[in-house]
C-alpha cells in the first residue's frame, strides 16, 4: 500500500510538487515573517454615516514578502489557522493594534475605536481573554478603544466555551462585532444570548444593493433587527457615494469602503485623519 502511494505521488508529480512546495515554503516563511518584520497592519476608516465623521479603523494585516512582494491576508490566514501559527500572530496583531490605539488617541478627545479580526481558531485557546486583556494592559489601551470582529460561526461552536471567553472580553469594556454578518447561519437566539454590540453587513449585500432587490430587503432587515436589539451596524465595501446615501436613508449608522479610504499604513491613516479635520 506504501508502494502505491508513492508511485501516485509520481504520478502527479508535476503539478502537486510545485503547489506543496509552495504551501511548505509559505509555512515557513509565515513563522520568521515576524522576526523579520514583514508584518504591518493596515487601517481602513470607519464613518458614521449621518456625520462623516472618522470614528474608527479596522485593522487588516499585510504581509511584505521578501521575495514574494505583498501576500493577501486570504492567502495566509487559513495557513496560519491550519497550523496554529494564528494564536502567536494573533497576539502580535492585538499588541499592534492597541499601540495604535494609543498612539492615535493620545490628544483626541473623541477617542477612535480600533476593531481587530479574531479568527475563530483562536477561540480554540482557553487563554484568548486572557491574551486580548494583557495586551491591553501591557500598552495601557482603554478598553473602550477596542472592538473585536469575529465571525458568526463561532457563537455555534461547541468545542470551544466562546460565551465565557465574549463575557470576560465584555466585562471590561471591550465591544464585539459580527463580521460578514448575514453570510452565515445564525439564529436569533444566538444573537440575543451573546453580548454583541454590532452588527457588520457584509459587503456582499452592499455591492448589489442597488440593483438586487433582495439585498435591499436583506440590508433593511439587517438594520431594523440591529436596531430592536439595540444593536450599531456598520455596512462594509460601500465603494460609492450611491450606496452611502441609500444606506443612510436605511438607518444604517456606519459604514466602511473604497468610497472612504482604502486601507493604508499608520502614517497615511494620521494623514487622512487631519485631512478630515482640515475640512
Ligand atoms: P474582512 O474582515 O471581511 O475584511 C474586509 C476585506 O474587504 C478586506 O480585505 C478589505 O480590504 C476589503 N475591502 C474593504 N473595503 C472594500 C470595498 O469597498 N470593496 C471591496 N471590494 N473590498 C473592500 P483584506 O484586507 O484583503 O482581508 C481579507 C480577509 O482576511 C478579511 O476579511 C479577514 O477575514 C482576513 N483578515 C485580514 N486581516 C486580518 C487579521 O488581522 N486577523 C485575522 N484573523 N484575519 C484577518
Ligand atoms: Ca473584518
Ligand atoms: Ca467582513
Ligand atoms: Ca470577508
Amino acid at each position: 500500500a506504501k508502494d502505491s502511494g508513492r508511485n501516485t505521488l509520481c504520478f502527479y508529480h508535476s503539478g502537486l510538487t510545485i503547489q506543496v512546495r509552495e504551501r511548505l515554503e509559505l509555512e515557513n516563511d509565515l513563522r520568521r515573517a515576524l522576526a523579520r518584520n514583514e508584518m504591518q497592519l493596515f487601517f481602513q476608516p470607519q464613518i458614521h454615516l449621518h456625520s462623516g465623521e472618522v470614528i474608527g479603523a479596522e485593522a487588516l494585516i499585510r504581509w511584505q514578502h521578501s521575495e514574494r512582494g505583498l501576500i493577501s491576508p486570504d492567502r495566509f490566514i487559513h495557513i496560519a489557522e491550519e497550523n496554529g501559527f494564528i494564536v502567536e500572530l494573533g497576539e502580535w496583531i492585538m499588541r499592534q493594534a492597541c499601540m495604535t490605539a494609543l498612539q492615535l488617541n493620545r490628544d483626541r478627545s473623541n477617542p477612535l475605536v480600533i476593531s481587530v479580526n479574531l479568527s475563530p481558531r483562536q477561540f480554540a485557546d482557553p487563554e484568548i481573554s486572557a491574551m486580548v486583556l494583557q495586551a491591553l494592559s501591557d500598552t495601557g489601551c482603554h478598553p473602550h478603544w477596542i472592538e473585536l470582529e469575529i465571525t458568526e460561526g463561532i457563537l455555534m461552536d461547541r468545542r470551544y466555551d466562546v460565551m465565557k471567553s465574549l463575557q470576560d472580553l465584555k466585562e471590561p469594556g471591550i465591544s464585539i462585532a459580527i463580521d460578514d454578518f448575514g453570510t452565515g447561519y445564525s439564529s436569533l437566539g444566538y444573537l440575543t444570548r451573546f453580548p454583541i454590540d454590532t452588527l457588520k453587513i457584509d459587503q456582499s449585500f452592499v455591492s448589489q444593493m442597488l440593483e438586487s432587490q433582495q439585498s435591499a430587503v436583506l440590508i433593511r432587515t439587517i438594520i431594523s433587527m440591529a436596531s430592536s436589539l439595540s444593536m450599531h451596524t456598520i455596512a462594509e465595501g460601500v465603494e460609492t457615494s450611491e450606496q452611502a446615501y441609500k444606506l443612510a436613508t436605511m438607518g444604517c449608522e456606519q459604514a466602511q469602503g473604497f468610497y472612504y479610504g482604502r486601507p493604508m499604513s499608520i502614517t497615511q491613516f494620521e494623514r487622512y485623519l487631519q485631512r478630515q479635520t482640515n475640512f
